[in-house]
Order: structure tokens, then C-alpha cells, then sequence
């Protein structure tokens, strides 16, 4: 049967992250989940041949039945299969491409191999260009060093000086990890200061000990940032955020939170309540459930003997997918966030919950921290656009706010309740601050 004759059976939209040079990288960050799927593929000269880039746009095209399909490119590092590759894979794109569809393109790239050329090209044809830089140089030095060991922020900051010559449309992925967890706002003011960035994604490194990099163990690489840790750094980027940046700036995690409060979807699969149409395909087309399962056992097919459709439609997929809702501990199901939290990515879920049930989030205490910390300003925001108004306006209420706080700590006695309400003596609270 043909490919488009199933494409009805499968969801109406889904994407897939494309590896074309598999796991292969220029370089060795250390906390990298994805080099050890080198060992999955011996012998392997870990480049997507045609035929398969062939197919899997054709099939990919013809599942979609929404008007605009995004290609994300991934790896590894994907400019290591070199321009002609993506021109190809933009021809055949055009090929494929139904009256009226948009195409997007998406790739995510360590920055380091980009010159003039790429720049060119992405211009030319409107690709959105994931950098990955985890801050300021000390920062991201720390482990993101090429195989030989050395530093890679100057090459990375070159490769954006590349992007910004040529307008190329690009967005910052952060993770955050032991390095730099305790310096949100160094991390943020850089990123918004001096790489001039407006879209800007942070990801917690939890990456468990494991040679085969499978989610297969509890103990944690060093790299690996505690929950109290990515709680305390999202709060501080978003204290800094909320008070100076909303709407200039676009922080992917309060986006997603905003929608949640404004009770739309979140639009992100680690906080939507299931999860399943994020697939990976490897260079050679084998398909897998998510980029963080690429694992003999959760390797679906190969889109050259089954169809796209089939395996996305599947049941073993749609377990897959279901399972992030259905095994969520009662500590979750009883949760005040689980609007927003949904439990997190499953790859995540290594502790025993309060009742000793498996399956609670790993980052379950920083997630909580962090979207209890942002509620007011969440439910401000929420309700302005409730009422058609942008919610830019929460900075001019939060700077009102705080101006009339200060102006009642300032005539404070010490054994006052404090006037911030936090129910303590002003001497036990901001009186430790302000004198009188
Ligand atoms: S397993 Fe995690 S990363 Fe993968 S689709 Fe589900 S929520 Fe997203
Ligand atoms: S904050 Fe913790 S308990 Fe609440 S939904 Fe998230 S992981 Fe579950």
C-alpha cells in the first residue's frame, strides 16, 4: 500500500528530527547524550544517502495535513554534510511540497563550522538556525571543547557574527548544567546584552550514567544539573525577564507557561499531558519514538521497508505517547502545577514519588519551585491578554508595585508586620535590609 493511502490513520501533523550525519560531531561536549549512538551503527559512514532523503521527504510531506511543515535538522552535527546535501534536500522539498504548503526549514548546529557560504545559503532559503551556546565564555567552555580538547566559544561566537551579517533568522539553546546553573543572570544578560539574542531556549542536562547513552539507570553524569538548581536558574532569568523584557525578548519555557495559564496547550512536549510526535530518524531511516529513546528498543522501522505514516500511527508509538500520562504518580495527579508540569519528559522520571510509586520527575522539586515562583506575574499576564491587552503591560504594573513597597519599607518600624506581606517582623524580613 502506498504511503499516502495510510496517511489518514496517522495524527494530522507530527515531526520528525532528522540526523543525516547520524551522531557524528566535530566536537565532544561532555554532558553529550547522542555520540554514544555511534556504537549503534558499526561501520557505519554515518551519511544519509539520497534515496533515503528521497523518500523520507516525499513520505514526511504527504503524512502532514496541516498547511505548513517544518523540517528540523539535527545530529551530531548536521553542516558536516556540507551545503550540497541541504540543497538537495530543499529541491526535493520543492518537488514534493503541495499548492499552497509552507516549508520550514530548522537546524541546529554548534556554530562552529559556519562561514560565508552557509550564510548564504540559509539566507536564501529562510532557514531557522538553533545555536548552541551556554553563555558567557568561561560558561560554555566548560564543556562544550572539540576532540581535542579545546574551547569552542570564540569559533561559536564567530558563527554567529556569520548569522547576524547575513540576517540569518536564529535562536539560542542553552542547557543549563552544573557550570552554569548558579548564574542565571549572567547567562541571560549575556545572551540578551551581547549576542543580541531574541528566542532563547534553556534545556536541564539529566543525563544518566550510561556508556550506550540509553535511559537506562538512576545515577546521574556530574555535568547534570540538580532540580533545586534549574528551579533557582529559571526563576532568576525570569525575575529579570518579567521586569524588563516581555515581548522583546522570548524565553521558550514562560511562552509555553503563559499559554498554559491563558488555558491553551503548551505546545511543548515536555509539557503537554502525552507526548509521541517527536520522532528521530537516523541517517539510514530508521525511525525512532523521540530523539532521547534512539534505542534498539525503540526503534520503530525503517521508512525504505515501512511506510512513515504506519510506524508514527502505530500502537507501539501511541503507547509511547500515552504512557507520559498514564504512568504519573499520584504525587503528580494531585499536583497544583500539572496544568503546565504534565510530569515532564518521561527520559526524566527516575524517583520514587511520596507514596513510593516509580516515575516522578527528576527535576519534580525545581519545576514546582520555579512555576509557583511565576504565578502572579503568569495570571497578570494571562489576564491581560484575556482582555486584548499586551502582556508587556505586567512590567509597568510590577514596577508600580514594587515602587509603593518601597515606599512603605521605608517608613517601617522595626517590630511592624512587614508591609511585603510575607507575615514576619520588618525586622526579621526587609527590615534586614532597610534601617530605621
Ligand atoms: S520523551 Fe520527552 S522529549 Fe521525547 S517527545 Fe516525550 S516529552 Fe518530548
Ligand atoms: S511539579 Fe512535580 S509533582 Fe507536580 S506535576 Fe510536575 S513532576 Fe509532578
Amino acid at each position: 500500500m502506498q504511503t499516502s493511502e495510510r496517511s489518514n490513520a496517522g495524527p494530522r501533523a507530527f515531526h520528525v528530527m532528522v540526523k543525516p550525519r547520524g551522531p557524528v560531531c566535530n566536537l565532544n561536549c561532555s554532558y553529550c547524550y547522542y555520540l554514544p549512538k555511534e556504537k549503534l551503527y558499526p561501520g557505519s559512514d554515518f551519511r544519509m544517502p539520497d534515496a533515503v532523503l528521497d523518500s523520507f521527504t516525499r513520505q514526511y510531506i504527504e503524512a502532514q495535513r496541516v498547511p505548513e511543515v517544518t523540517f528540523g535538522w539535527q545530529g551530531g552535527e548536521p553542516l558536516l554534510m556540507g551545503i550540497e546535501f541541504f540543497a538537495r534536500a530543499v529541491a526535493l522539498q520543492e518537488k514534493y511540497r503541495r499548492p499552497g504548503m509552507r516549508i520550514v526549514n530548522a537546524l541546529q548546529t554548534n556554530g562552529t563550522l559556519l562561514n560565508e557560504a552557509w550564510g548564504e545559503f540559509f539566507k536564501a532559503h529562510n532557514f531557522l538556525i538553533g545555536l548552541s551556546l551556554d553563555g558567557p565564555q568561561a560558561l560554555h567552555d566548560a564543556y562544550r571543547r572539540d576532540k581535542g580538547g579545546a574551547p569552542t566559544w570564540e569559533r561559536v561566537m564567530r558563527g554567529r557574527d556569520i548569522l547576524q551579517k547575513h540576517g540569518v533568522a536564529y535562536n539560542i539553546l542553552c542547557t543549563v548544567h552544573q557550570a552554569n546553573a548558579a548564574h542565571p543572570l549572567e547567562v541571560y544578560c549575556f545572551f540578551r546584552d551581547e549576542v543580541g539574542a531574541q528566542f532563547i531556549q534553556f534545556i536541564p542536562i539529566v543525563r544518566r550514567v550510561n556508556d550506550a547513552g540509553d535511559q537506562e539507570g538512576t545515577a546521574l553524569t556530574a555535568h547534570s544539573v540538580t532540580a533545586q538548581q534549574y528551579g533557582d536558574f529559571l526563576s532568576g532569568v525570569f525575575d529579570e525577564w518579567v521586569r524588563h523584557d516581555v515581548g522583546r525578548v522570548y524565553v521558550q519555557i514562560f511562552d509555553v507557561a503563559l499559554a498554559a495559564w491563558a488555558g491553551e496547550r503548551p505546545g511543548l512536549c515536555v509539557c503537554e499531558p502525552t507526548c509521541g510526535l517527536e520522532l528521530a530518524l537516523e541517517h539510514n531511516g530508521d525511525l525512532y519514538a523521540c530523539d532521547h529513546f534512539v534505542e534498539p528498543r525503540y526503534r520503530l522501522g525503517n521508512i525504505m521497508e515501512t511506510p512513515l505514516t504506519e510506524m508514527v500511527a502505530s500502537e507501539t508509538q501511541r503507547a509511547f505517547g500515552q504512557a507520559k500520562r498514564d504512568t504519573l504518580p499520584q504525587q503528580c495527579l494531585d499536583c497544583e502545577v500539572r496544568f503546565i508540569c504534565n510530569g515532564g519528559c518521561p527520559k526524566d522520571r527516575l524517583l520514587v514519588a511520596a507514596n513510593g510509586a516509580p516515575g516522578l520527575n527528576y527535576l519534580c522539586a525545581g519545576y514546582k519551585a520555579f512555576f509557583t515562583h511565576i504565578e502572579r506575574p503568569m495570571r497578570m499576564m494571562a489576564e491581560a491578554l484575556r482582555q486584548r491587552r499586551a502582556p508587556a503591560s505586567v512590567m509597568q504594573r510590577l514596577a508600580q508595585e514594587e515602587a509603593e513597597l518601597t515606599a512603605r519599607l521605608a517608613h517601617a518600624r522595626r517590630n511592624d508586620p512587614c508591609p511585603c506581606g510575607s507575615g514576619r517582623k520588618f525586622k526579621h524580613c526587609h527590615g534586614r535590609m532597610f534601617k530605621n
